[in-house]
């Protein structure tokens, strides 16, 4: 950082301290030319990735719930744990580049994401997933959804 005193741009930080909310840095620094000492702060400069729900509040993106929601499609279904995590890590690397502009997604956007990654996957863990997440309200929905599964295997 540049010395206010001199305008020499090399110094040593002779202590770092994060501030007590936790979101920011204290740095104490010697300008190694003049020996001048002062000050600098640090802060998150950073949005949070959000994730819009249906009834329009935000909430900051839970990778957690993510997880969750995939190991229970993929429950007792033949598919490895690292499986799970490998998931994860694409639909969330897709959930971020869409919503890049943003920094933000909406729960259906992520939905669909999840839903074409687990039907490449493993259908039963499709049909879970899609039942939970669009609600199924009844069985002819559900019927609907297995046949518009079946479709999209002949047109493969
Ligand atoms: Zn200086």
């Amino acid at each position: 950082m540049r010395c206010p005193y001199c305008g020499n741009i090399e110094d040593k930080v002779l202590e770092s301290r994060t501030m007590a909310n936790g979101e920011s840095i204290r740095r104490r620094r010697e300008c190694l030319s003049c020996g001048y000492r002062f000050t600098s702060y640090e802060r998150i400069d950073e949005k949070p990735f959000m994730v819009i729900k249906r009834d329009g509040r935000r909430q900051p993106y839970d990778r957690d719930k993510l997880n969750k929601g995939i190991e229970r499609a993929l429950e007792k279904r033949p598919v490895a744990t690292s499986m799970v995590e490998q998931l994860s890590n694409d639909i969330e690397d897709l959930a971020i580049s869409k919503g890049r502009e943003n920094r933000e997604i909406s729960t259906s956007e992520l939905g669909e994401l999840v839903l074409e990654k687990l039907y490449d996957i493993d259908k039963v863990a499709y049909i879970r997933f899609a039942s939970v997440y669009r609600h199924f309200e009844n069985l002819d929905e559900f019927i609907t959804e297995v046949k518009n599964i079946e479709k999209r295997g002949k047109s493969k």
